[in-house]
């Protein structure tokens, strides 16, 4: 689905990522996990042309993305992004919110969309919450919203940064379970994240970004019970 081949992200003569390279295959999800400043948000960002690269290459499903091209819009309607911050419009309800991007961007009506995410707010346990607004909401309840409103766009692949990393311990669980969900339904993910027994539960494949390079790729189980490098060693243990 997703191509990542050799790619430079710098920030003025800052090296960022490194030649990283990442190939992810339809249904897979890949968890990236690193030390704070390795990059990880970055990746993320230049996957969605947020960033520009200043060298290799992204493909979604063959189709190059790169920020100033013709086709991107089309493209990043196929990325579905959540953020740490939620980014919900504060003064649309949940409903309008999920609402927007598909009848704007997508031009699909009002009563189908609506069909759509009635059904999916029901799913993440939030039915009864469409006419809410997001100040009325908790934190996991908005990062519930903000994932519905990703899955609404229909996207190929989903892209999640530190989407816990916000909230109450009480409700970083029912945020993880939604995107335990998502991961049996065969959605294709990659999730930054410092929950790391969840890491190890929902990931195909580790990826322990470090020093701008991808330092290991490994099965949760083999990154976990034996990591390779001593970098992966020292951060793991911070969790211990
Ligand atoms: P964290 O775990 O703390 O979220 P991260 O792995 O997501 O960290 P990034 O946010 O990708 O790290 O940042 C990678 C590096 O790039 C850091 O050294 C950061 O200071 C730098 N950086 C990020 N954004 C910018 C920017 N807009 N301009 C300049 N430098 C930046
Ligand atoms: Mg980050």
């Amino acid at each position: 689905v997703l191509h990542i081949e050799h790619i430079t992200k710098k920030y003025e003569d800052h090296t960022v990522l490194n030649d990283v390279n990442l190939t992810v295959h339809q249904g897979e999800v890949i968890v990236i996990i690193g030390p704070s400043g390795c990059g990880k948000s970055t990746l993320l960002r230049c996957i969605n042309a947020l960033e520009p690269i200043q060298g290799g290459e992204i493909r979604l499903e063959d189709k190059k993305i790169e920020a100033g091209s013709k086709e991107l819009a089309a493209i990043r309607q196929k990325i579905g992004m959540v953020f740490q911050s939620y980014e919900l419009f504060p003064h649309l309800t949940v409903l309008d919110n999920i609402l927007l991007a598909p009848m704007k961007v997508q031009k699909r009506s009002r009563e189908e969309v609506k069909k759509e995410a009635l059904t999916l707010l029901d799913r993440v346990g939030l039915k009864d919450r469409a006419d809410s607004y997001p100040r009325q909401l908790s934190g996991g309840q908005k990062q519930r919203v903000a994932i519905v409103r990703a899955l609404c766009m229909h996207p190929e692949i989903l892209l999640f940064d530190e989407v816990t990393a916000a909230l109450d311990p009480e409700m970083v669980r029912e945020v993880l379970d939604v995107m335990l969900d998502l991961a049996s339904q065969g959605r294709t993910m990659l999730i930054v994240t410092h929950e790391m027994s969840f890491a190890k539960a929902v990931a195909d494949r580790v990826i322990f970004l470090d020093g701008g390079k991808i330092a290991e790729e490994a099965t949760p189980k083999e990154f976990f019970e034996h990591p390779k490098t001593e970098r992966a060693k020292q951060f793991l243990n911070m969790f211990t």
